[in-house]
This record gives structure tokens, C-alpha cells and sequence, in this order.
């Protein structure tokens, strides 16, 4: 909590620093961002995202080990997995009815005339999905492929689970590997106040404001419809399934959300993430690592707000009436394109030109919403992992396992060695 607070406190430095430079000091500004800005936020992005493998691949093969039986890790995914479908769908419906109603792009006037965007080729989700299993488990590493390390992490904690006590030194060199990344978590976390103060600032700084302005009305939807979704959709199903106070859930779950705030960043997060919902929201780690680490890879509710939100915004500048045909056009594209989202800044966007390509708007369109995104980007990927940790919860519940961060069926005598 202590550093939550102090990363708070830089944040609210850097807004502070970032907007004086901005509005005062232009050429200051891009001096400072240079030298002590971008590289005190990189460095920090890049220790964090240095732990994403190991913490992942370490944990999953743990918690499949905890999992054990092939019956049970198939109920917990199928639980996650509806989780997460059921919630996306609910968030984009939320964004679709909030933006319909307040119009963000009717009255506005936007310059739709010779805008012009550079849509990159987003990655068909079948590719996501198809290429699940790896080839080569180290290339799987290298790479960060999230989903092809998860598969490979489980088969290897199946495996574990299996062989019992014959395995049972691999076991506690794996524990004993887990202990030491969740130590270096704790290490580097301690750096995370100055690259908050970095990224913040910077992102503040390089903001056009007049951007902000014409975009007040859209920016207030988007949030607005992250707050409904936070507060009802994963305050209530903390309370009804997860049986627990949300507010006990949100104040616990606080220094990771900054941590995805001040990096945009679902992945780099990830390994604070896991660590704060093991420790804080007592989620067992056979649950929270297959659950989050999952979700930080497919389950985008922030994202999948921006992108209906955006929908409607471009469609009312462009002076398009969408069809209940397309609405649900967009609630089914919008679903796959927060699966298929990378968990790095401005993914979201990327795959918004898919969901404007469905219901036939043109990707230009992007070009409106792009000067403040990076904000919104900070919002949703805190909103996005929120949604993981809300998952966590609810299914440790559901398997009675919530408040027990003792790994269940790990061989006793693995844990004696
Ligand atoms: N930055 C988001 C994340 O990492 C993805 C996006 O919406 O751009 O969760």
C-alpha cells in the first residue's frame, strides 16, 4: 500500500511536471523527455516486461501442478473462459448503449474530409487462436508468445502432476524458482514510482490538448462506461459469486491497477498482477496464474469499451446511422478483437480498424480518436486487468479455494524436500 501511494504520488507529480512543460515550456519539454522522461519509463517498462516469461511460465507450471487432476484444470478454464466472453460482451454492450445515447460525435463537426490513417494489418484471431501449441517451446519464450508459453507451462505442470513423487525435486526447484522471481517483483517494484513519474510525464506532456477538448464528449463515454462496467459488472460478481466486499476487492487490487495505469501495458503489469491477487485478494496460485496470465492475453474489457465507443463516435462524425445488424456485428467483432489484442500501449487501436472494416466505416475514422488514446489507453488496461483479478476471485470462490493461497495437491513429500 505504501508504495501504491508513493507511485500515486509520482503520478501525480508527473501530470503536474508534464502538463507545466506542455502548456509553458514546449522546448523544455522535449529536452526533458529525451534525457529523464522516456528513459526513466523505459527502463521501468523493461525490467517489468523482463519477468513476464519466467513469472508466467514458473507459475502456470506451478499451478497446474496445484490443479493436478486433467478434470478440474479443464472446469477451471471453462469457468475463466465463460468469465471472460460473458464480461467482454456485457462491456461493449454497456459502451454501444452509453455512446448511443450521448451522441459523442453528432454535434461536434469533425473534420472527416482527406483524414487519412495507416491501418496496420491486425492479426486474424484465428492465428491467435490456431497457433496456440508451440513448435518450439524456447522460440515460444523468445518470443513471448503469452498463449503458446501458457500451453506449454500447463502441459508441463500435467506432466509434473502426474509423475508424482518422481518428479517431486523438479517440483521444489519450481517453487523455489517461483519464490525467487515474486522476490525480484518485489525488487524491482521499488523503482516503480520514478518510471510512473517518467511515463506519466511524458505521455502528458507530448498530449495536444485541443485534441482533448474537441474530444471531451467521446473521453467522458469511454470512462464513463469503464467506470459502470468496474463498478457493476466486476464489483457485482465479486459480491455475488466471489462472496466478497468489492471495496475490500478495488482498495486491494490498487497497486497493481496503477501499475497497468502508468504502463499501458496488460503484459508488463502481468507479473504485479499476479503477485498482488496471490498476496492480497488470496487467490491460490493454482488459480490466479492459469486465470490472469490468460487474461492479460485474451480478456480485454477496457479495450473492447474504447472499441464500441469508437465505433459509435466515428459512424455519428461520418454522419453513418449503424443498423441493429451492425450493432451486433460489433458486439461479435469487438469480443474477438480484445481476444486478439497484443497486451502492449495502443494494441487496442490497431484492432479497431477489424471491428470498422465489419459494419463497413471507414479505418480513416481512426485517425479522429488517435490524439487521445494513449490516455484512454492507461484507463482501460488498468480496467483490463481488473477484469482478470475480478475472474481470479470468482473462481477461487467457486472452487472453494478463495482465502487459501496454499497450493492444494502438491505432493507433501515435494514440499518436505
Ligand atoms: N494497452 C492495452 C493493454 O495492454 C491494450 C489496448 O487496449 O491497447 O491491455
Amino acid at each position: 500500500m505504501k508504495l501504491a501511494r508513493n507511485i500515486l504520488i509520482a503520478l501525480i507529480a508527473g501530470v503536474m511536471v508534464g502538463l507545466v512543460l506542455n502548456l509553458f515550456a514546449p522546448g523544455v519539454f522535449s529536452k526533458a523527455d529525451l534525457f529523464l522522461f522516456k528513459p526513466l519509463g523505459t527502463i521501468f517498462l523493461n525490467l517489468m516486461k523482463m519477468l513476464v516469461v519466467p513469472v508466467v511460465f514458473i507459475s502456470i507450471v506451478l499451478g497446474t501442478v496445484g490443479i493436478g487432476d486433467p478434470k478440474k484444470l479443464g472446469r477451471i478454464g471453462a469457468k475463466t473462459i465463460s468469465y471472460f466472453l460473458i464480461t467482454t460482451a456485457v462491456a461493449i454492450f454497456i459502451a454501444l448503449a452509453f455512446a448511443l445515447v450521448v451522441k459523442p460525435g453528432a454535434g461536434g463537426g469533425f473534420e472527416t474530409e482527406g483524414i487519412s490513417y495507416e491501418a496496420n494489418e491486425a492479426p486474424p484471431v484465428s492465428d491467435t487462436l490456431l497457433g496456440i501449441i508451440p513448435t518450439n517451446p524456447v522460440t515460444a519464450m523468445a518470443e513471448g508468445n503469452m498463449l503458446q508459453i501458457i500451453f506449454f507451462a500447463a502441459l508441463v505442470g500435467f506432466g509434473l502432476a502426474m509423475l508424482g513423487k518422481k518428479t517431486d525435486r523438479l517440483v521444489v526447484l519450481f517453487e523455489q524458482a517461483n519464490g525467487l522471481v515474486m522476490y525480484l517483483i518485489t525488487f524491482i517494484m521499488k523503482f516503480a514510482p520514478y518510471g510512473a513519474f517518467g511515463l506519466i510525464a511524458s505521455a502528458v506532456g507530448s498530449q495536444g490538448f485541443d485534441a482533448l477538448r474537441a474530444m471531451g464528449l467521446y473521453m467522458g463515454v469511454v470512462l464513463g462506461a469503464l467506470a459502470i462496467h468496474s463498478v457493476i459488472v466486476y464489483g457485482g460478481s465479486v459480491a455475488l459469486l466471489g462472496k466478497r466486499n468489492p471495496v475490500w476487492f478495488f482498495k486491494n487490487f490498487f497497486p497493481a491497477q496503477v501499475v497497468a495505469f502508468s504502463t499501458a501495458s496488460s503484459a508488463a503489469a502481468l507479473p504485479i498482477s499476479l503477485k498482488t491477487a496471490q498476496e492480497r485478494l488470496k487467490v491460490p496460485e493454482s488459480i490466479s496464474s492459469f486465470t490472469q496470465s490468460l487474461g492479460a492475453t485474451i480478456n480485454m474489457d477496457g479495450t473492447a469499451i474504447m472499441q464500441g465507443a469508437a465505433v459509435v463516435f466515428i459512424a455519428q462524425a461520418f454522419g453513418v446511422d449503424l443498423t441493429m445488424g451492425q450493432l451486433v456485428t460489433v458486439v461479435l467483432t469487438a469480443v474477438l478483437a480484445s481476444i486478439g489484442t497484443a497486451a502492449v500501449p495502443g494494441a487496442g487501436l490497431i484492432m479497431l480498424a477489424m471491428v470498422l472494416t465489419s459494419v463497413g466505416l471507414p479505418v480513416e475514422g481512426i485517425a479522429l480518436v488517435l490524439g487521445v488514446d494513449r490516455l484512454l489507453d492507461m484507463v482501460r488496461t488498468a480496467v483490463n486487468i481488473t477484469g482478470d483479478a475480478a475472474c481470479a476471485v470468482v473462481v477461487a470462490q467457486s472452487e472453494g479455494t478463495l482465502g487459501d493461497p496454499a497450493m492444494e495437491g502438491v505432493p507433501a513429500e515435494a514440499k518436505t524436500i
